[in-house]
């Protein structure tokens, strides 16, 4: 079969502009990241960034050989981390802490009637009938939004009553990579929540 020529392949009847399709993957600089928020995937990605915002990402090829008899990890990453470029700036991006509010109440109500963050933690999540409430609650809904003085004190309640009930390692995250160890240093921000 005879090649096309060129003028039956492309329109020559009009000009081609292709400013917005550079403009799209234009960036100043890469920067190595990967995606914390609610994974613990921790794979490695090149982000492309321009005037401080990100603008696309890639997946960094880079990591140490895993040997000669097993599969190589490359290219680890996700369709849902493929698109964190995307939502990170999307105006549905919760923005501000959220708790259970079934959770939230019973915590607040043992809080002040304690007077001892851990304590109101410890009593509330050890309690079957009011562990059983807020649990029963997952998935419905019902999220209220709090501050962020509030949020840190039970998050670090929960770690502290963690720690003390089941020692150092009670509190450090499963990891499914090998950048994490079982150490207690191991943590992760994005797979605790302490929304119950
Ligand atoms: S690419 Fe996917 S699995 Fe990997 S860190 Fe991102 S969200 Fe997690």
């Amino acid at each position: 079969m005879a090649a096309l020529a060129a003028d039956q392949l492309l329109r020559t009847d009009q000009d081609v502009n292709d400013a917005p399709y550079q403009e799209r993957w234009a960036h100043g600089k890469v920067v190595r990241s990967t995606h914390g928020v609610n994974c613990t995937g921790s794979c490695s990605w090149k982000v492309y960034v321009k005037d401080g915002l990100i603008t696309w990402e890639t997946q960094e090829t880079d990591y140490p050989s895993t040997g000669p008899d097993r599969p190589e990890y490359e290219p680890r990453g996700c369709p849902r981390g493929a698109s964190f470029s995307w939502y990170t700036y999307s105006p549905t991006r919760v923005r501000h802490p959220h708790v259970r509010g079934v959770l939230m109440e019973m915590y607040r109500e043992a809080r002040a009637r304690l007077g001892d963050p851990v304590a109101a933690w410890a009593e509330v999540t050890g309690d079957p009938d009011r562990r059983r409430r807020y649990q029963a609650a997952r998935g419905r809904g019902g999220l209220v939004r709090v501050g962020w003085e509030e949020a840190l004190e039970i998050a670090a309640a929960a770690h502290v009553h963690t720690i003390a009930a089941h020692g150092p390692c009670g509190s450090a995250p499963r990891c499914s990579t090998t950048r994490c160890s079982s150490s207690p240093a191991a943590t992760s921000w994005g797979c605790w929540s302490p929304s119950g």
